[in-house]
């Protein structure tokens, strides 16, 4: 059974093409940006310096797997906490594991992150990169923000991007960056349907080829 990664930027759309392209190709997804958000909110909880790595290491090795339903999880701190967390070697090396078991599933799987085609699962059969213009990644954020009756400025949202892009980029360990051997899919310009149509349609193209 196919191994997919999906890696790119926030609010690309690469959660949605994950979840789409799990139930197309029949296997289990993990979204791995979940895990750190979780570990990011273990850490705020316990009232440590997010640059603590030690301390937010232990964090991850012991992760509780219930706050992957806590409501907070997904909110606008969560995510900029995630992306501090996320820069600690000993959480990512702390988070390893866990994904490289679940990519090493019989079953197959697609994972998606920022380093899933290259750290996680080099070997993947498939890989996409999913980007778009910051402009409307942070216009998607916002809409998906109010609808869940927060309230932020869409100016704000987009200031967030950009540091969250620059985080994720500049990073030592692992950073945001498209494989080499991984399709582009910009999203700019397409609606949900269409972008789930286009990587279905690329991701398709890659397994013929190794099959
Ligand atoms: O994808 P999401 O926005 O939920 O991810 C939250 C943060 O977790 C990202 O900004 C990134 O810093 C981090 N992350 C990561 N590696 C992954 C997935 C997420 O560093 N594979």
């Amino acid at each position: 059974m196919p191994l997919i990664a999906v890696d790119g930027p926030a609010a690309s759309g690469k959660g949605t093409i994950a979840r789409a392209l799990g139930r197309h190709f029949g296997v289990p997804h993990l979204d791995t940006g979940a895990l750190y958000r979780a570990v990011a909110l273990s850490a705020i909880r316990a009232g440590l310096d997010l640059g603590d790595g030690r301390a937010v290491g232990a964090k991850a090795a012991a992760l509780d797997l219930s706050l992957l339903e806590d409501p907070e999880l997904r909110g606008a701190q969560t995510g900029e906490a995630a992306s501090r967390v996320s820069a600690l070697p000993e959480v990512r090396a702390a988070l390893l594991a866990f994904q490289k078991a679940f990519a090493a599933q019989p079953a197959g799987a697609v994972l998606d992150g920022r380093d899933i085609g290259t750290v996680i699962a080099p070997e993947a059969d498939a890989k996409l990169f999913v980007t778009a213009a910051p402009e409307i990644r942070a216009h998607r954020r916002f809409l998906e923000l109010t609808a869940a009756g927060r309230d932020v400025a869409e100016a704000q949202v987009l200031a967030d991007i950009r540091a969250r892009d620059a985080r994720d980029m500049g990073r030592s360990d692992a950073p945001l960056r498209q494989a080499d051997d991984a399709d582009l899919l910009d999203t700019s310009e397409l609606d949900i349907a269409a972008a789930v149509r286009k990587a279905v349609e690329l991701v398709s193209r890659q397994l013929d080829r190794v099959s």
